[in-house]
């Protein structure tokens, strides 16, 4: 029986080292006044000889984690020997997790991600020990025995103590008793610690995966059979992942695996695992069918609850169960594919920029009066390897809601200006700038900076902000703004109408020009909304800002804007976006 906590969690966690990383002998250590006491070491680690070299905490060991020690410094008869840093709440180091193996080891990635995580778990179990709980290293156990042949490893020399269990034991029992229990506790800290490395970049997917009718196994064919089983499970699970997934035991015949969707796609990565798990077991004397039921979740954004995610995973394995087992569910928030959707769709976002899949289609617009194009607007586009285009209303949102506006938008900045800057010409450059990049610390510096590097004129450029930036006004907005202008930029109030637009704004904000929402100039023969259209157009020029009617698409529209008082019309009729900026002008007919 395990408990969360003490001893028996930090058991549970050095078997669970053991079979992810084949690392024969462990201990989790805790740093004291007096020096580090054993927390937990396995019965293979009891049997080496510990020195007192770890004895006295003399801050982390020098290099990156896992730190890689001469085994004889800690007085260990081993061929390779890690010590990871276990880190407090604080940050400082609240003890360490040793390993070492009697062959000669690398510290690969799959074997640091192992030591990472299992230091990740034992923070909170080491906060939690009571030191009646731990005992003095120099206790540690017996003195080590001198090497002998080791049969299970082939004729290679061999260190007894360090072997796990006897050859004849490990030949019964092979895999599943080497798959250590991971208790929950432990499987929410393994999932926060991936969480909070998130920031980092890499997203996720927890999926659960539970055998089907485990129960029945082992009642109509021995617990033997069924050990046997889960270690073939085990085995077979273990083939399907690659070295950055993390794969743990759960419970009985439960197991967790978290892997990234920036990677692979979960649909079919879990389809593969159910499907490892359903080929037949050969088993002594007979051959045994079993199935799996999984329940995936791909954590969304904002997700910070590991308990929430592993919740939500059950459930939806729970379902998987309950509509007879064999198959795999999603959980999807609230039942809708689409927030699913939206998720994969953010984590491909993630690196379309570095990808290459990012591109800028250039729009020109025109002045009424001269019936030249003025200036050309500057639109995103998303190439998406297998969904094709996705439309800006579609990916700027969630670009906006995961922060990767930021860097995405300052891209489109310095491309748009270093195209514009390669082009013949004195046309005017607008892009649009998203509340959040306005908002931004150093904003106005990132302009400066790019203005600067592509050597783009001020005066050309023109920057399209929304009515929600104005939202905040405050005198910071106003600040920056005059800040901008100062330097020779114009700044337009994008969409106008469609927001919460108050034409208070117009006299309050500085600004060089409105772009009318398309919305108007489609319901521009409705009487009511000509006359508000007017009133806007007429408050704006009378300030010398200005107007851009939206979206006109008909030739036809554009002397009804101009009629109306429009002095710039942008839409399908003044050109559609073009990616070359060097063909900007071809594309606009003369208005
Ligand atoms: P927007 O700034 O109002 O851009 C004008 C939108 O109207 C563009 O849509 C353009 O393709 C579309 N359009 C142009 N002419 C016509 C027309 O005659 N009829 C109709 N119905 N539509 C027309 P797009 O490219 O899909 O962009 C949608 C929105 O995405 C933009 O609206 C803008 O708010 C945002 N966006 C695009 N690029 C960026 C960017 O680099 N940064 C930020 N923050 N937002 C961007
Ligand atoms: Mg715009
Ligand atoms: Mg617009």
């Amino acid at each position: 029986m395990t408990t969360d906590t003490g001893p028996a969690a930090c058991a549970a966690l050095c078997r669970m080292l053991e079979a992810r990383t084949g690392l024969a002998a462990f201990a989790v250590l805790k740093a004291g006044s007096q020096g580090y006491d054993l927390a937990h070491a396995t019965a293979a680690y009891r049997a080496l000889q510990v020195s007192g070299a770890l004895a006295t905490p003399a801050g982390d060991p020098p290099g990156p984690a896992p730190h890689r020690l001469p085994p004889a410094a800690l007085g260990l008869s081993a061929a390779a020997c890690f010590v990871q840093p276990v880190r407090g709440a604080g940050g400082g180091s609240v003890g360490l997790v040793v390993a070492a193996s009697r062959r000669a080891r690398r510290a690969g990635p799959r074997l640091a991600a192992a030591l990472e995580d299992a230091a990740a778990i034992a923070a909170p179990l080491l906060a939690a020990l009571a030191p009646a709980e731990t005992r003095p290293l120099a206790d540690a156990g017996p003195s080590l025995p001198p090497p002998r042949r080791d049969p299970a490893a082939g004729g290679r020399t061999g260190v007894a103590g360090i072997l796990p269990r006897s050859p004849a034991e490990a030949a019964a029992r092979p895999a599943s008793a080497a798959v250590g229990v991971l208790p929950r506790a432990a499987a929410h800290q393994l999932v926060a610690s991936l969480l909070r490395a998130r920031s980092r970049g890499e997203p996720f997917a927890v999926i659960i995966l539970d055998i089907d009718r485990f129960r029945a196994v082992n009642e109509a064919l021995g617990s033997e059979a069924g050990d046997l089983a889960l270690g073939e499970t085990w085995q077979r699970i273990r083939a399907r992942t690659s070295p950055e997934d993390r794969v743990v035991r759960l419970e009985g015949d439960r197991f967790l695996v978290v892997t990234s969707p920036a990677r692979r796609q979960v649909r079919g990565f879990a389809e593969a695992l159910l499907a490892a798990v359903a080929a037949p077991i050969d088993l002594p004397g007979r051959r045994l069918a079993l199935s799996a039921s999984v329940g995936v979740v791909v954590a969304g954004p904002a997700e910070t609850s590991p308990v929430r995610l592993m919740m939500q995973a059950d459930t939806a394995l729970r379902r998987a169960k309950a509509a007879g087992g064999g198959r795999l569910e999603i959980h999807e928030p609230v039942l809708h594919a689409a927030l699913l959707d939206r998720s994969l769709l953010e984590l491909d976002l993630r690196h379309a920029l570095e990808n290459g899949e990012l591109g800028l289609v250039y729009q020109p617009y025109v002045d009424l009066a001269t019936g030249e194009t003025d200036g050309v607007e500057a639109l995103l586009r998303w190439r998406h390897p297998t969904r094709g285009e996705v439309a800006p209303a579609t990916f700027i949102p969630l670009a906006e809601a995961s922060g990767l506006i930021l860097p995405i938008g300052m891209w489109a900045l310095r491309t748009a200006c270093a195209a514009a800057a390669a082009r013949p010409g004195r046309f005017a450059l607008s892009v649009n700038i998203s509340p959040l990049q306005f908002h931004a610390p150093g904003f106005v510096a990132e302009v400066d900076a790019v203005l600067a590097a592509t050597r783009f004129p001020a005066e050309r450029l023109e920057l399209e902000i929304t009515e929600t930036v104005l939202m905040r006004d405050n005198p910071e907005t106003t600040a920056q703004l005059r800040a901008l202008i100062a330097r020779g930029i114009r700044i337009a109030l994008d969409d106008f109408g469609t927001g919460y637009s108050a034409l208070a704004y117009l006299s309050r904000l500085p600004h060089h020009r409105i772009k009318l929402d398309k919305s108007f100039v489609q319901d521009m023969a409705r009487p009511s909304t000509a006359g508000l259209v007017r009133a806007i157009i007429a408050l704006a020029r009378s300030g010398g800002i200005a107007v851009t009617a939206e979206g006109v698409e008909r030739p036809e529209q554009i002397a009804a804007v101009r009629a109306m008082g429009f002095s710039h019309a942008q839409g399908f009729a003044t050109g559609t976006p073009v990616e070359d900026p060097a063909r900007i002008g071809e594309a606009a007919p003369a208005v």
